[in-house]
């Protein structure tokens, strides 16, 4: 029998994923800063009936450009609303939504995780992987966690070890949220393996950022995967020198070890009204429009970008 992957709308086959970007969200959002700002600036920037409208519209682009599932990796902290989510992905049917269970923080676990014990967090993120999140039915296919050029502090060991927990437990792979500046995919490691997590399981999200080879390679030859997944955010590395640094790393042999996203949203609550923005404009079809082709005219193979797109995802989601 064939493995499946947890989606919203219930199990999937690993081979029906089809094209995949590994890292894409939805909403970022402070569910407290919308209620609280979201009304103002004359036009609101937070009306549920109009956000959701807008991401039915742009998933069903999204889907109507050959891309068939995106991985979510919006936790808590991020502004994860599966219900939200659910009535989106209802309007789009054919387009396969993988989300996750665990915990977006730099340095603190706050309030309604930070107050609770190791035993029922771990616990929590269990169920949410076996049972459902909330009362959604929705399961959890992967963990997610961060560390921050701040580093493996605060809150951040106990996190991490949280995560390690559940995915030993549970078998699930682990997403964290790297600086590649700081090179934090290498403490990423260091701390998940060591608490057991196979590197196999470990994708370095944002690892694109950087085109430190050396740090890529290091980060590759242990197992883990290489997140390419911030093509079109000009900020954190212009798109040329993130295809020159993928464009190597294909030409070394390491199509197989990596993903590739936006790490767009239909929204996000710190763009809106925020000038040192203006210019961004999240594309989940940047991908196939505009970097694939420069790939082809790099000499880069069909198979390769198959690898990326479709074998590296099913690959990801393969129970060991
Ligand atoms: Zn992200």
């Amino acid at each position: 029998m064939s493995q499946t992957v947890e989606t919203v709308r219930g199990p999937l086959a690993l081979e029906a994923l089809g094209p995949t970007l590994m890292h894409e969200h939805i909403f970022v959002l402070d569910p407290e800063a919308m209620e609280n700002y979201g009304r103002r600036w004359g036009a609101p920037i937070w009306d549920e009936e109009v956000r959701v409208a807008d991401a039915i519209a742009k998933l069903r682009r999204l889907r109507d450009g050959g891309i068939h599932t995106i991985v979510d990796p919006t936790v808590y902290g991020l502004g994860r609303n599966i219900q939200r989510i659910q009535r989106i992905n209802a309007e789009v049917p054919d387009l396969n939504v993988i989300v996750a269970t665990g915990v977006y923080a730099f340095l603190e676990l706050r309030g309604f995780l930070g107050y609770r014990s190791d035993d029922q967090l771990v616990e929590l993120f269990v169920r949410e992987i076996r049972e459902g999140i909330d009362d959604t039915g929705v399961k959890a296919a992967f963990l997610k966690c961060a560390i921050e050029a701040h580093g493996v502090i605060g809150d951040i060991p106990r996190i991490l070890s949280l995560i390690a927990s559940t995915a030993v437990e549970t078998g699930v792979p682990v997403m964290v949220h790297t600086s590649a500046p700081a090179q934090t995919g290498r403490v990423a490691l260091e701390t998940l393996t060591a608490a057991g997590v196979d590197p196999s399981r470990i994708v370095i999200a944002h690892a694109g950022d950087s085109n430190d080879l050396d740090y890529l390679r290091t980060l590759a030859d242990t197992g883990a995967w290489l997140g390419c997944d911030r093509f079109n955010i000009e900020h954190f590395n212009p798109d040329p020198d993130r295809i020159d640094t993928l464009v190597a790393l294909l030409g070394e042999g390491y199509a197989d070890s990596i993903h590739l996203g936006h790490d767009a949203a239909c929204f996000m609550d710190f763009m809106a009204h925020n000038p040192p923005f203006a210019h961004e404009h999240p594309d989940y079809l940047h991908i196939s429009r505009n970097v694939l082709p420069v790939l082809r005219e790099r000499g880069v193979t069909q198979e390769q970008i198959d690898a990326m797109l479709v074998a590296n995802p099913q690959r990801f989601f393969a129970r060991l």
